[in-house]
């Protein structure tokens, strides 16, 4: 049943514009009723956000296709992440390249998240809980880094962690309002802009979680 779902979603997000046929593949390798709370379980493949604990939401599968799409995440890579939330993104991720890095600034969400990778023996993911807004230093340069919580203004810290010709993909923006999603790409000291499109994601919160 729920195999079906997963594979009637990929067909919708396929529908809906996602191309890259790595990307889409990786979304069908996951199990995204994993990653839900258990009352939404039934509603784990349509396609739309749905909130998690800490008042925060996993994704809409769409827009995880997309940034996944765009981050165009090569095999032996390693990326940062931002915001573990529930750990789907991640998980995603995991099965693209050779190690994901991700952050949460809630202990809970963290706590959650790095039992579900466990439970999927995603061991390539190493996720930590903390203040994102700060990057991994000791882990970088990331040859790329995604960001899914919006920031009023593209984080330089987070800039000065990504390797050269590295792509960072990030929701920019107020709260309050429609983010846009922005691609940037370094080269050497310089960087380029992409604008790829409207979305709406919770604010990336300049300071440590709570305990
Ligand atoms: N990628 C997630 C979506 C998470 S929603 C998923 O697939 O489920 C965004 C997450 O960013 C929230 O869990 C929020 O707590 C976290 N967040 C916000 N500001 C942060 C910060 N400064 N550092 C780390 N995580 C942050």
């Amino acid at each position: 049943m729920l195999d079906i779902a997963r594979l009637r979603l990929t067909m919708e997000l396929r529908g809906s514009g996602v191309t890259d046929a790595r990307a889409l593949g990786a979304i069908e390798k996951t199990p995204r009723e994993a990653f839900v709370p258990e009352h939404l379980h039934d509603q784990a493949y349509e396609n739309v956000a749905l909130p998690i604990d800490c008042g925060q939401t996993i994704s809409q599968p769409l827009v995880v296709a997309l940034m996944t799409q765009a981050l165009d995440v090569g095999e032996r890579m390693t990326v940062l992440e931002i915001g573990t939330g529930s750990g789907y993104q991640a998980a995603v991720l995991a099965h693209l390249c050779r190690r994901v890095y991700t952050i949460e600034r809630h202990a809970e969400l963290h706590r959650v998240a790095i039992r579900r990778f466990a439970a999927l023996r995603l061991n390539t993911i190493v996720a930590r809980c903390g203040n994102g807004a700060k990057g991994w230093p000791e882990a970088a340069p990331f040859d790329r880094i995604i960001v899914t919580c919006a920031a009023p203004v593209v984080p330089d810290t987070l800039v000065d962690q990504l390797r050269d010709d590295g792509v960072l993909v990030l929701p920019v923006g107020a709260v309050d309002r429609t983010q846009e999603l922005v691609r940037i790409r370094r080269t050497g000291t310089s960087t380029t802009t992409e604008r790829l499109g409207g979305v709406r994601f919770v604010p990336l919160v300049p300071s440590e979680g709570k305990p």
